[in-house]
């Protein structure tokens, strides 16, 4: 079955990511974070692909098809076309039908400072065709609530977002966010515009003061005064903020799922841990 046919039998569709290591000898960590999220029992589990400018790449296919294998759970294989060739793809491609994954995320990427992007594909929706032709795959896209930082506004992007969903994208996944309100408002936008597939939210459950910096910078995440009162007040405090940003993403979800969002999609940074106490704290929830 492919993902996108998932959200035609469940009521909110959960999902999580995760990342390939960054060095070999660390492949064995992940091993070990999915036998502790299979017991979690995800609709399926993305794997992502390069991200963050290197690093990892070649596991993806591997690690993808191990979730099918050995877990018996659908994968979403990321990957990225901002740094590839028409070649490259195709033996990225080779290697997800090797390992039986049906379900790729397809991406641009981040351009990374200093390397000339190669000009087989300049969007995500260029790939998407591709992959479409040469067949095979189901297909799902990334999408910004508050707006792609490139994007010189949120018409423009939606109107490329619809480019990507045209191209052949079955099921959307976003950006994280902490403002519930932008994504409501994103997807309206979206169905406006005449975008039908399902929209995932992405939530991070933010468990460490050193990532919120990093995130805030890539991806432009709005912060509310909430959240912003939270990391001020238990920012010097690591169990304490650990607890306040699971319990924030927890709050997040109830109301995502009482407003009948199509799914979740929880990034995990690898931490089973905060997968387990997140899932448990929506578990019925899932099924009401
Ligand atoms: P695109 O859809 O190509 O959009 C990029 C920009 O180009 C946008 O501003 C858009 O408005 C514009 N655009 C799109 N199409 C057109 C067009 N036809 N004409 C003109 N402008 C256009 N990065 C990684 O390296 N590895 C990962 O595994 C990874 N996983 C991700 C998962 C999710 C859910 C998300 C939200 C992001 C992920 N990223 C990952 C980051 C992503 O690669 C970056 O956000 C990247 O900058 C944009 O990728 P995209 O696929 O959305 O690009």
């Amino acid at each position: 079955m492919s993902i996108s046919k998932l959200f035609a039998e469940k009521n909110v569709v959960f999902s999580f990511e995760i990342f390939p290591p960054k060095r070999d000898s660390s492949i064995d960590t992940i091993w070990n974070t999915l036998e502790q999220l299979e017991g979690l029992g995800p609709d399926f589990i993305s794997v992502t692909y390069g991200a963050g400018g290197g690093g990892g790449k070649s596991y993806t296919a591997q690690i993808a098809g191990a979730i099918r294998r050995k877990y018996g759970i659908l994968p979403l294989a990321h990957l990225t076309c901002v740094n590839s060739t028409r070649e490259e793809i195709k033996q990225s491609l080779a290697d997800l039908r090797e390992e039986g994954v049906e379900d790729i995320l397809a991406l641009r990427g981040d351009r990374i400072p200093g390397v000339e992007p190669k000009t087989d594909f300049p969007h995500a929706s260029d790939l998407i065709s591709f992959i479409r032709e040469e067949g095979g795959f189901s297909l799902s896209g990334a999408c910004y609530p508050e707006v792609h930082t490139e994007a010189p506004d949120p018409v423009t992007d939606i109107r490329n977002l619809k480019k990507k969903v045209d191209a052949g994208a079955e099921h959307l996944v976003s950006q994280l966010f902490f403002d519930n309100a932008a994504f409501y408002a994103f997807v309206e936008r979206a169905r406006i515009a005449g975008i039908t597939v399902p929209i995932e939210a992405g939530i991070m459950p933010v468990v460490n003061a050193k990532q919120i910096t990093r995130m805030v910078s890539l991806c432009g995440a709005s912060l509310p005064q909430k959240f912003a009162r939270m990391i001020s007040r238990y920012e010097g405090n690591p169990a304490a903020l650990r607890d306040a940003g699971i319990a924030y993403a927890v709050d997040q979800i109830v109301d995502l799922i009482a407003q009948g969002v199509e799914g979740i999609h929880l990034y995990t940074m690898n931490d089973p841990d905060v997968a387990r106490r997140i899932s448990g704290a929506v578990e019925n929830l899932r099924r009401a």
